[in-house]
């Protein structure tokens, strides 16, 4: 046992090896994939056994289907909620996620009436308390160490692993809480998307499209345990404005019709649901609220030290927004872009398992870049919550060669020998031909 807990840490210039295998038995095997560019994952190869065996044990259980009822009659889910242990009942996510912004209202209320009592104070008095917190300096500085204390405890008891990328990170959330709200958030967007929806109905050319698609890739990921562990269902929404796709904790895909216009191929549509079960699969949702939450706590005592020391209500605020920017900009922005890029890299290992020509994946990125320069609004990489379209193609063309061995290594039928890079080419004569830009992909923004 003391030999099987052995670990070998790797270095950021190793390779891991990713966990996607076939459902077939001829393939059943770790395949290599590049590391992830997200910190703190260092991994050992008998971690990575142990969940590989785990996942095969797993592969004896029934496959998911996506759920074929009408998309607007999803009231009771089938699979029983999960329950968690009645003695360890965690907080709501939505009390946890306001206590961090009540704490944070606090604060500034604190540092601003902290503030204002000390503009009142006599100067004798000012003095005497001056003297009194240096003679007490220690005490003072304890306190504080032990609230940043308390805060580096409650997050390292929150720290797990990613699924399949083995990154650490911090959640504060059981993902069956998150699952829940998520599945109240469906009923709430299918009721706003109701005249809307395309019918569940196999004839419909777009529904029929989406599911075909969507079963083939679950369906080949059924070793997985967070897809069979999900009730995954699909609506779409018949709006061809909206070049989008998003899905909810929960495994709810929403697929709008302008997406599907985008997609032309089917291999493209696969690349994008593959990379929205990716965030659903990675639990992306329940860690950015996480993530959030983290930062309202570790910003309570800045807060509250800017309000008390400014010296107007109007310096504090102006302090307090710069901080707020610099902060998303910093690391909440680069955070999430971090998290579209896992999923991009995990969907393209989904896709592979489904046999998809996922060598059209750069290719989408490309194809959206070139709709950029052409006059679609312009990205801005370190404003935007999404890595831009050039960031993203380069990134899968790193990884598409591991890919590419998952797809053979399923037996998938050969790719065709064409260069995918002429499906770009082809793609812009079309719209210069055409000159549709006002038609084309021009506000792929959530994706
Ligand atoms: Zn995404």
């Amino acid at each position: 046992m003391a030999k099987r807990e052995e670990q070998r840490t790797w270095t950021s210039s190793d390779e891991t090896s990713h966990l996607f295998r076939c459902s077939s038995k001829a393939c059943e095997r770790n395949f290599k994939a590049p590391r992830l560019d997200l910190s703190g994952g260092n991994i050992s190869r008998q971690q990575l056994t142990r969940n590989f065996s785990q996942l095969v044990a797993n592969n004896k259980k029934p496959p998911p289907f996506i759920n074929t009822r009408p998309n607007v009659n999803i009231t009771s889910p089938v699979r029983p909620f999960r329950t968690t242990n009645s003695n360890n009942v965690p907080l709501p996510p939505f009390i946890i996620l306001i206590v961090g912004r009540v704490a944070k209202a606090g604060a500034v209320l604190l540092g601003r009436n902290v503030r204002k009592w000390w503009a009142n104070l006599p100067p004798e008095q000012k003095a005497e308390y001056t003297q009194r917190a240096k003679s007490n300096r220690k005490y003072i500085g304890a306190a504080f160490g032990m609230l940043g204390m308390g805060i580096f405890v409650y997050y390292d008891s929150h720290i797990q692993e990613t699924p399949y990328t083995n990154r650490k990170r911090f959640v504060a959330f059981k993902p069956e809480q998150f699952e829940q709200l998520a599945r109240q958030e469906f009923e709430s967007l299918v009721e706003s998307f109701k005249p809307l929806i395309v019918p569940a109905n196999p004839r419909d050319p777009a529904y029929r499209r989406v599911s075909r698609v969507a079963n083939n890739i679950l369906k080949s990921n059924k070793d997985l345990e967070q897809i069979r562990n999900k009730e995954w269902t699909i609506t779409v929404v018949n709006d061809e404005t909206i070049q989008n796709a998003f899905v909810l904790p929960s495994g709810n895909i929403f697929v709008f019709t302008g997406m599907l216009d985008v997609c032309e191929t089917d291999d493209e549509l696969a690349v994008i649901l593959a990379h929205e079960m990716a965030h659903a699969v990675l639990g992306h949702a329940a860690e950015n609220a996480s993530y959030c939450h983290l930062m309202d706590l570790v910003m309570v005592i800045p807060i509250a030290l800017l309000w008390a020391i400014l010296p107007s209500d109007w310096s504090s605020a102006f302090a307090h927004a710069v901080g707020s920017g610099l902060q998303g900009i910093l690391l909440s922005l680069p955070y999430s872009r971090a998290m579209e890029m896992e999923a991009d890299e995990v969907g393209l290992f989904l896709a592979a398992k489904a046999c998809f020509d996922i060598r059209l994946a750069p290719i989408f990125w490309a194809k959206m870049a070139y709709v950029g320069t052409k006059g679609g609004e312009p990205q801005i990489e370190w404003l935007s919550t999404h890595p831009n379209h050039e960031s993203r193609q380069n990134r899968l063309e790193e990884v598409m060669s591991s890919a590419l061995t998952v797809r053979e290594d399923c037996q998938c039928p050969r790719l065709p020998l064409l260069d995918p890079k002429s499906y770009l080419e082809k793609y812009k004569r079309k719209v210069a031909e055409t000159e549709t830009f006002d038609n084309v992909a021009i506000r792929l923004r959530a994706v």
